[in-house]
């Protein structure tokens, strides 16, 4: 042990100068902000020629009602992102820990209270991303790499900003990420659903009315040849 205790002490400083070594070789950091690690960047579409679109499912109410959601992205192995709120998850972990066991789907991060970022401070901003990002890899055992801000009517888009970038990266988040359309079914109101393109990004709710949503989106993606791609892995190397 003490061997090893005098390695980490030679070590650390090394690692520290690395560390503060890289940002002169990066591209400048927002101004105001700290310099490493670098803003997290902000996507609502995915820049690529792959024919490809991703499936993304906010929130994380409602699974009593979306068994039949389950089953269907657990045999067409769908990859969707899941931007959860823990309070959600709780209440039926789960449901959610089978999908992930069966299924290419992965629990990405939606803030812990789903409070509007663009009104917080950027420690508060970084208490929300951190404190979910927490929960999730006690819950799952898996951290998040995506952010995506809380939305809703009330909020206003593009629901992030600047200090949302920092807070983000702070927390571990490659990229904060909105979408391209909103293609959720509120009661008996579905939006129409446009021509979908490659690197698209949807935007659908956990709720009874899930299965009937997926179905319509996996056809329209059937119908414009793109398949399903998992965001993360698209999101790893962009800038
Ligand atoms: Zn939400």
């Amino acid at each position: 042990m003490p061997n090893l205790r005098r390695n980490l002490a030679v070590l650390a400083p090394l690692l520290l100068a690395a560390g503060l070594a890289a940002p002169a070789s990066a591209a400048p950091a927002a101004t105001g902000s700290a310099a490493w690690p670098p803003p997290a960047t902000a996507f609502n579409h995915v820049d690529t020629d792959d024919p490809v679109l991703f499936i993304t499912i906010d929130d994380g109410w409602g699974t009593e009602d979306a068994a039949g959601a389950q089953r269907l992205l657990i045999e067409r192995r769908v990859p969707v992102s899941l931007f959860l709120l823990p309070d959600a998850y709780k209440r039926d972990p789960a449901y959610y820990r089978t999908l992930l066991a069966n299924s290419p789907a992965r629990v990405e991060n939606h803030t812990l209270t789903h409070r509007d970022m663009t009104t917080l401070s950027e420690a508060e901003q970084r208490q929300e991303i951190c404190g979910a990002r927490d929960r999730q890899l006690a819950a799952f055992g898996d951290s998040p790499q995506l952010f995506r801000p809380a939305g809703g009517a009330t909020y206003q888009w593009p629901y992030y900003n600047d200090a949302t970038r920092t807070a983000a990266a702070a927390c571990g988040a490659r990229s904060v990420v909105t979408w391209t359309h909103d293609l959720t079914t509120w009661g008996e109101w579905s939006p129409e659903v446009p021509e979908l393109k490659s690197g698209d990004i949807v935007l659908l709710h956990m709720g009874p009315q899930l299965e009937g949503d997926l179905r319509r989106v996996l056809a329209a993606a059937d119908e414009a040849n793109l398949t399903p791609a998992r965001l993360r892995d698209y999101l790893r190397n962009a800038s």
